[in-house]
């Protein structure tokens, strides 16, 4: 069992909040954000963890915690990606309630004491959807659409479409997310999977505050990919269907061969059947073996059990 970071509750509210690169955005985020957590409790923490950012923002981060003891700062060793940075910053959250957020702005800190309100008439979850993507190119807005209808065809757990990881969470909801050993953390996937009492909060989505965008279409395949793969087997299952059939149909084509060749005897041409066979039959199995390879690769990383993240220095935690 790999040991992860765990902190006493000790607030009401915890904000998370993942960092790569985000310099220009540090000294807008928080003079944005602290007045909106301010309105709704004076009982709060930011929680802010440097994904192995290059530039300036750790010690941008550092000066601003320097001056308030509720920024809490967490620095990963390297660069792990928005989902790890964001895990990390979740076992570090102390508050009976946290709130994920970006630090870009695009998730509107105004919807902060809203959410909150409603967590204290008694809602575990509260969702903030985007109801408006126009700040989205119509090529992002097509790809996840897709990805959202994929996903609902064939995975068991219901994904919320145009709802990010900006949520409010209940202790007692991050407490079970938090005990989830796997490393393949697509967090909208694993969000969901928890259930509880949901409220769900509409907002339109603005443009980004300052710097650009860390997502490109790779990376964004590979977290459709990392989500898919999690939470559906249906790729793995699929192939015995396939198989079956092709196995049918292989053997009702070798008794119409046999029977054949019986009555009329032996004629050579059949290159072309041949040919086609062979290569449908080699690129169904190196599709499938694929397949298998995709979740193998996961099997792999998680009996590896390697740590999810490394921290090379806390502060403002105590331990
Ligand atoms: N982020 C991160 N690690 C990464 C990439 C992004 O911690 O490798 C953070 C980033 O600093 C921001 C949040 O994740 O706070 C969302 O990133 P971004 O705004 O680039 O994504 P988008 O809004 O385009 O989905
Ligand atoms: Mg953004």
């Amino acid at each position: 069992m790999h040991t992860r970071f765990q902190t006493k509750v000790s607030c009401q509210l915890s904000i998370v909040v993942p960092m790569f690169n985000e310099q220009d955005v540090v000294g807008v985020f928080f003079d944005t954000i602290i007045p909106q957590l301010e309105l709704a409790t004076d009982d709060y923490e930011i929680v802010c963890v440097n994904d192995g950012s290059i530039d300036s923002t750790w010690e941008k981060l550092q000066a601003h915690a320097k001056q308030n003891p509720r920024i809490k700062l967490i620095d990963l060793s390297r660069n792990f990606g928005k989902e790890i940075a964001l895990t990390a910053g979740l076992d570090h959250s102390a508050g009976r309630a946290t709130i994920p957020i970006d630090c870009d702005l695009q998730d509107p800190p105004e919807l902060i004491p809203q959410m909150f309100e409603k967590w204290q008439q008694g809602y575990h979850v509260v969702l903030a959807r985007r109801i408006d993507r126009s700040s989205d190119s119509r090529s992002k807005r097509w790809t996840s659409g897709n990805f959202y209808k994929i996903m609902g065809k064939f995975s068991e757990i219901e994904l919320p479409q145009n709802v990010g990881d900006f949520r409010l969470i209940d202790r007692k909801a991050l407490d079970v997310l938090n005990s989830y050993p796997e490393r393949s953390r697509f967090m909208k996937g694993l969000f969901a999977s928890l259930g509880f009492r949901e409220y769900t909060l509409d907002y339109t989505r603005p443009e980004r505050a300052a710097g650009t965008t860390k997502w490109n279409y790779r990376k964004l395949f590979q977290l459709a990919m990392e989500g898919f793969i999690s939470f559906t087997s249906f790729p793995l299952k699929v192939w015995s269907y396939i198989g079956a059939t092709i196995a049918l149909i292989a053997f009702a084509f070798g008794g119409w061969m046999v029977f054949k060749t019986m009555m009329w005897g032996v004629d050579v041409p059949g290159y072309a059947s041949l040919m086609v066979v062979t290569c449908i039959m080699s690129g169904l199995i190196l599709l499938s073996l694929g397949v298998i390879g995709e979740y193998l690769a996961r099997i792999f990383t998680e009996v590896k059990g390697r740590p999810i993240y490394i921290v090379m220095e806390r502060e403002g935690f105590d331990e």
